[in-house]
């Protein structure tokens, strides 16, 4: 039976993360906004401002709650998570503050996964820390959806491998100690079976970073996400991460959780636009009365409250799937989560924006920014398309076609089928009128 109540230690749990962002991490995002300061950990604001309260959350046991504690995790299950997240996605140092940063969080998760003892005590226990950041570098400038087309490879010399080529994208690479980088090590296989990632030290000789590329209105070579070129950098063959070849596997375990995870935080993102849109709509008076007042303004709240639910209870189902069977058994679940996200938060932002008029777009309210934020989430992690198409396959595997020429639900054949079920009862009341 399903059941929506939470836990009371839990919940405890939950209204003091809620009290803790609002106190003393949500100033933090007003008055150092940028991604500068999520990832630069070497910063005076990161070790004066972000580390005390990395500790209290520490110490009470609520760092890095997605890994187990065999890695000074807490084990949550996803469901768990959920709820966490949707807090932790109403700020933007929310996730740092909890040890759950993209893309630290999901790089930990494959290290901790497919690592040898060596690779996890050099890299996996300072990025546990929180002392060092990390890049992942997948996506290439021909090709991000279609790892068909990826051509950046790496050659066998002797002790070492040799990486040539070039990647896009590879988000706070500026501020990574080390990088995962997906390569082709065998161009004769499909690349399914012929892509291996290594860890490869940023300050590895020959990496070039060819410019760092903004999102919206960020200013030319402030942005956070690399356009990188590998110039034969060369790593030590231990630091290829699983097996050769099994750099699909390494990434499926990455995303899967990675991509419910921005939906959770998402979740909040949202309810906090709903709660602009109906603080505007109780303060706004026009034509003699509040906006709240006016239907086009009741429709707007209406929209905006049932979206959310909807989506948080899809959200949670889909972590409850997880939770049951597992991230690969709940890919259907996770890639509809992915492809449901873009839309209900673009759909939040422009009904708050509107109600909020020039305000609403101007830099003086977040929305802009969410607007923004809820475009990339259509396309970061793969886009919104290739998650349709995965709901799609696995909803299509539930069925079979129809066994003759018509339909399985064509009324026709069901009606002489039923009729002939019920013939003698039929002739019956036929002859009883
Ligand atoms: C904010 C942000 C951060 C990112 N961070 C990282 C990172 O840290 N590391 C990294 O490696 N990458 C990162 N990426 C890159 C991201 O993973 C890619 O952008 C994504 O995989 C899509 O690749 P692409 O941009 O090359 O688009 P393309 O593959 O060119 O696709 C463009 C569009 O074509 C259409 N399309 C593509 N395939 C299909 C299809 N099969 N069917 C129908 N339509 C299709 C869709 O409309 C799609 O949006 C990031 C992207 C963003 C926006």
């Amino acid at each position: 039976m399903a059941d929506f109540s939470i836990d009371p230690n839990f919940q405890e749990q939950l209204d003091w993360i809620r009290e803790f962002v609002k106190a003393e991490i949500e100033p933090l995002d007003l008055a150092f906004a940028g991604e500068d300061m999520v990832y630069n950990k070497a910063s005076a604001f990161y070790e004066e401002a972000i580390r005390p309260l990395q500790q209290i959350v520490k110490d009470r046991g609520l760092w890095s709650c997605h890994l187990t504690p065999e890695y000074g995790g807490q084990g949550y299950g996803q469901v768990q998570l959920a709820y966490m997240n949707e807090i932790l996605g109403r700020s933007q140092f929310g996730p740092t503050v909890f040890g759950s940063q993209a893309p630290d969080s999901g790089n930990a998760e494959i290290i901790a996964h497919y690592g040898t003892p060596e690779q996890k005590a050099k890299y996996l226990e300072p990025l546990l820390d929180g002392r060092i950041s990390s890049c992942y570098s997948m996506t290439e400038p021909q090709g991000g959806a279609d790892p068909g087309v990826f051509t950046c490879s790496a050659v066998r010399d002797g002790d070492e491998w040799v990486i040539d080529g070039e990647k896009w994208f590879a988000s706070s690479l500026r501020y990574a100690t080390f990088l995962i980088v997906m390569v082709i090590t065998d161009p004769d296989v499909v690349v399914h079976k012929g892509a291996s990632m290594f860890l490869v030290p940023a300050d590895s000789p020959g990496i070039e970073v060819v410019r760092n590329v903004g999102v919206g209105q960020e200013a030319e070579g402030h942005g956070g996400h690399a356009y990188v070129r590998y110039n034969s950098v060369r790593v030590p063959a231990e630091n290829l991460l699983g097996g050769e070849g099994q750099a699909f596997a390494i990434a499926q375990t990455r995303l899967g959780g990675g991509r419910l995870h921005h939906a959770m935080r998402t979740v909040g993102a949202v309810s906090r636009c709903l709660d602009m849109l109906c603080e505007r709509a109780l303060s706004r008076t026009t034509q003699g009365e509040l906006l709240a007042r006016k239907q086009a303004t009741q429709e707007k709240i209406a929209d905006s409250f049932i979206e959310l639910l909807q989506f948080k209870l899809q959200v949670l189902h889909a972590a409850w799937v997880v939770d049951q069977k597992g991230g690969h058994a709940a890919r259907k679940e996770i890639a509809a989560v992915k492809a449901a996200t873009p839309k209900v938060y673009r759909e939040a932002v422009l009904r708050t924006m509107q109600l909020h008029g020039a305000l609403g777009v101007s830099n003086e309210m977040p929305l802009a920014n969410m607007l923004m934020a809820s475009v990339t989430m259509g396309i970061a992690d793969g886009p919104t398309e290739v998650h349709k198409f995965t709901v799609a396959r696995e909803v299509l595997k539930e069925y079979a076609p129809a066994e003759g020429d018509w339909p399985s639900e064509h009324l026709p054949e069901r009606r002489a089928a039923a009729r002939a079920e019920f013939a003698d009862l039929l002739e019956r009341s036929v002859s009883d009128h």
